[in-house]
């Protein structure tokens, strides 16, 4: 059984809270874009998967009393709905590796791959309201980002006085050697210290220490789909830590508030209302809260408690399609808990009239039959 308390690190019976800030900063931890761990993508998806549930009370209760085999009664979709994972290769700059005259590229595998100095990616995390995951949103998000110096332009010199690099001598390359059990490999990459100009600054800027780059505040606009949930993200193309040849992405993950009414499954809700004895068995229309504001539901005369009824469409716009979920709205036949004189004597007269005592003694009968 999978054990969602223990993926987030918790015990049995943790707090809301509790749940919230282990979510929190695990999926920052582990969230695929950004994360140096291994196994991060599976990571990821396990914590996403274990907050979904147990930041739903409904789920969450079903799960602590049933474990993992309540989503088999429940039609539960697990993870997987919503928005699909973008991996970027990221470390798409090899450096090429000489041996006697022939070139080898990337011989050590993936890991031993140089990377272009690109900026690195940032995670965000983002709560929004029920509401505005519903109906989408422009937010501005504060964050903080390595960004060319604005000094210096990002040039790093105090002016515009260069000198021969001292790293490389002035040829813009570094040449490496490595002993291998192969032989020597000479590697040769871009000198890092004057990006391969050959030339560097004779002064660098006072305000970088010559890095080009500097720490700040950015605040920026996003807009946020209608019909975005939990653990779903938006990338925003290099709007990450700058570096010498890029800017990173800015990654935002969405956590969505619960809803006092409505409940969520992917693009469906669910409420519930209570109607009377009456209104049940004689049939009604009754108004029922929708996304939009009130609609009118028919019950037709004889509908039990429990009864669930769907209204089309009226769930919530499925994310990236032109479509909408539905809404399903329980009717739970509310019994008075207080009766005026003249109610309880309509329904002393109403019992009577079912001749309920009569029909629950054939039910005894057929009971104690099988026991005979
Ligand atoms: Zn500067
Ligand atoms: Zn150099």
């Amino acid at each position: 059984m999978t054990d969602y308390y223990s993926i987030l690190g918790l015990q049995k019976g943790a707090s809301v809270d509790e749940i919230k800030k282990a979510y929190k900063s695990l999926a920052k931890k582990y969230h695929p874009d950004v994360s140096q761990e291994p196994d991060a993508e599976k990571k990821f998806k396990e914590i996403v998967e274990a907050y979904q549930i147990l930041s739903d009370p409904e789920k969450k209760q079903n799960y602590d009393n049933y474990g993992d085999s309540y989503k088999n009664f429940q039609g539960h979709q697990g993870f997987g709905q919503g928005m699909d994972f973008d991996f970027e290769d990221i470390f798409n700059q090899f450096s090429d590796f000489s041996f006697g005259g022939m070139e080898f590229r990337d011989i050590f595998g993936s890991k031993k791959r140089a990377r272009k100095d690109t900026g690195q990616n940032i995670s965000v995390n983002l709560t929004i309201s029920f509401e505005e995951a519903v109906f989408g949103i422009e937010k501005e998000i504060e964050y903080e980002r390595i960004e060319a110096c604005d000094y210096c332009k990002g040039t790093g010199a105090q002016d515009s006085k260069e000198k021969v690099c001292d790293s490389c001598g002035g040829k813009g390359v570094e040449i490496r050697q490595q002993r291998t059990p192969f032989g020597i490999f000479q590697s040769q990459s871009t000198c890092r210290k004057c990006s391969g100009l050959g030339k560097i600054p004779e002064k660098s800027c006072s305000h970088c220490g010559g890095q080009g780059l500097t720490k700040s505040n950015t605040t920026i606009k996003i807009k946020i789909p209608a019909g975005i949930n939990t653990g779903n993200h938006l990338r925003l193309k290099e709007k990450g830590h700058a570096g010498k040849d890029g800017s990173g992405d800015l990654y935002v993950v969405i956590f969505v508030e619960p809803h006092d009414i409505f409940k969520r499954d992917d693009s469906d809700v669910y409420a519930e209302i209570p109607i009377s004895f009456s209104e049940s068995a004689l049939g009604a229309k009754v108004e029922v809260p929708t996304l939009n504001g009130k609609a009118d539901l028919k019950i037709p005369s004889g509908t039990q408690s429990g009864t669930i009824f769907r209204l089309r469409n009226k769930g919530i716009k499925r994310l990236n399609f032109d479509s909408y979920g539905d809404e399903y709205v329980k009717v739970i036949v509310e019994t008075p808990k207080k009766l005026s004189r003249k109610t309880r004597d309509l329904l002393e007269q109403l019992e009577k009239e079912e001749k309920m005592s009569k029909k629950r003694k054939t039910l005894f009968e057929k009971i104690f039959k099988k026991f005979e």
